[in-house]
């Protein structure tokens, strides 16, 4: 079968099956949306292409930022959307669109909360901030990883009544001259394609960081990165929306990672950074503000020699590390090195040790720093160190929408019955990899299918369920 493709006219065998709802991809975004649509009594069918739902979320800590949250207020920390946003914004220079930080900023808390009144046991993380956020607001599962997150997200969506139909690659989109969708097809496993008739369908696929020929297009400072992502995510959404007339924004914006640790192929926390850690690279010495953002540092990282770099850090710090299931993992996997004293260090980096000591003296309180960045403490033996290399995560561009997010035409007029959020949208981080403010990633799939389950059942004429927002603009129904 083809690649995605939008086909004029009406559907052969749409009328066998139809429903309100259909959403392409289970990852964070499409769950959220479909336990959300499920609430409310709308029927929906999810249409995923795995065997399972996993996706990029899968892959992913699980930290879903919010401001406001029931969380929040149970941990004592204030917090509030505005603020939230001022953070979203300072991360991307004011550069991110101001209709989607302002709606997600503002729908994150209420996804939250509707997702724990659905089971899901969120606290929230403690002991450091990620760079840019002036709150505690990471949201987390007890067991911290992405995978306990879809899991919660399935169950939930499916228990409350939303279909679930894997093994199916969604690939045509039938729609009229006027862009409005009547039915998807998606390919099955034995080369059949079926077909499903809807009212509404929401692009939940993610974005192209599987599509290496495009991350070479958009994104050529990432064109020999490893990829940390879902492969699957192969810029479906683009592709449709090229055809359908959709606008397109934000396309050189990603989540990067300069903490990818290399050969093992695992996320060593940003956390490390945070509580004192630097990065060294293989001539002893540090490159850029470590405090400044874990996504640009992927491109620091593979800008020194060999595209690598260790992380350096002290006893402290590892206690703090060892409590992130991923940074367990690549320790199983022999990434963590303990080195007794400076010179041993020096002989691990493969380092001249008069240059890694000079580097070591400057980090102390007090350390008028090259790279602007201010330590609080300095490192204390004995040193551990893992070395990483820099990572793309996930596509921050897509499909331009509004703020309850509709494909927007070339015009910004949206189209009739097209949503899109999560990464198959465009994110709030502006067109760079500087512009990713911690948890951008799942703040769109979760905040974004929240409204965009709002907005779902506004186009259809239907009540939310109690308790829930109302969509957050006047609508033009079908
Ligand atoms: C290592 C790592 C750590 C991360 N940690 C965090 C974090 O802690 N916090 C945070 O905010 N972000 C994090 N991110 C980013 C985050 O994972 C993503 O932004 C988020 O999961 C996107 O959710 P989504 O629902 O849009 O996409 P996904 O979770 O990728 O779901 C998309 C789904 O669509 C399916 N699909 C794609 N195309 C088709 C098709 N044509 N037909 C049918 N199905 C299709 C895919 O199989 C997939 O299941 C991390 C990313 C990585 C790689």
């Amino acid at each position: 079968m083809s690649g995605p493709t939008v086909l004029r006219g009406p559907a052969p065998g749409a009328d066998a099956m139809h429903v309100p709802v259909v959403i392409v991809g289970a990852g964070a975004c499409g769950l959220t949306a479909a336990l959300r649509l499920a609430d409310a009594g709308i029927e929906t069918v999810l249409i995923e292409r795995d065997a399972a739902p996993s996706g990029s979320t899968a892959l992913s800590s699980g930290f879903i930022p919010a401001a406001g949250s029931a969380a929040q207020r149970a941990a004592g920390i204030e917090d509030d959307a505005e603020r939230f946003a001022a953070d979203i914004q300072a991360k991307a220079h004011g550069t991110a669109a101001p209709q989607l930080v302002a709606a997600y900023a503002g729908a994150a808390a209420a996804a939250v909360d509707n997702l724990a009144r659905h089971g899901l046991r969120f606290d929230v993380l403690d002991g450091f901030l990620y760079p840019g956020h002036t709150a505690r607001r990471m949201h987390t599962l007890p067991e911290r990883t992405g995978a306990a997150l879809v899991a919660a997200l399935e169950r939930a969506a499916t228990g409350a009544g939303a279909y679930l139909l894997t093994r199916a690659l969604a690939r045509r989109i039938w729609a009229d001259e006027q862009g409005r969708v009547s039915a998807i097809g998606c390919e099955r496993p034995d080369g059949s394609m079926d077909v499903i008739g809807c009212d509404v369908l929401i692009l939940a696929c993610n974005g192209f960081g599987g599509n290496a020929a495009m991350v070479g297009e958009h994104l050529p400072a990432m064109r020999e990165a490893v990829y940390g992502g879902h492969v699957g995510n192969d810029g479906s959404a683009i592709a449709w929306g090229r055809q359908l007339g959709a606008r397109l924004a934000d396309l050189g914006g990603y989540q990067g990672h300069g903490s990818w640790a290399t050969p093992q192929g695992a996320l060593i926390s940003w956390a490390v950074m945070m509580d004192g850690g630097v990065q060294i690279n293989l001539e002893g010495r540090r490159f850029h503000d470590e405090t400044a953002g874990y996504s640009e540092a992927a491109v620091h990282v593979l800008a020194q020699p060999g595209g690598v770099a260790w992380n350096v850090f002290d006893d402290r710090t590892l206690a703090l590390a060892r409590s992130f299931p991923d940074f367990v993992e690549a320790e199983a996997g022999q990434a963590l090195k303990t080195c007794a004293d400076l010179p041993a260090l020096a002989a691990l980096i493969g380092c001249d040790a008069d240059t890694l000591g000079r580097t070591l003296a400057g980090v102390c309180p007090g350390a008028a720093d090259t790279h602007g960045r201010r330590f609080e403490r300095a490192l204390q033996a004995p040193f551990h160190a893992v070395k990483v290399t820099g990572a793309l995560f996930h596509t921050q561009g897509g499909l331009d929408i509004d703020a309850g997010c509709r494909v927007l035409d070339q015009a910004g007029l949206p189209l009739p019955n097209l949503l899109a959020a999560g990464g198959a949208a465009r994110g709030v981080s502006g067109n760079d990899v500087s512009g990713y403010l911690s948890g951008n990633g799942l703040l769109s799939a979760v905040a974004g299918g929240h409204i965009a389950a709002a907005t779902a059942a506004a186009l259809l004429g239907r009540e939310l369920g109690q308790g829930l927002s109302e969509a957050p603009f006047t609508v033009n129904r079908p």
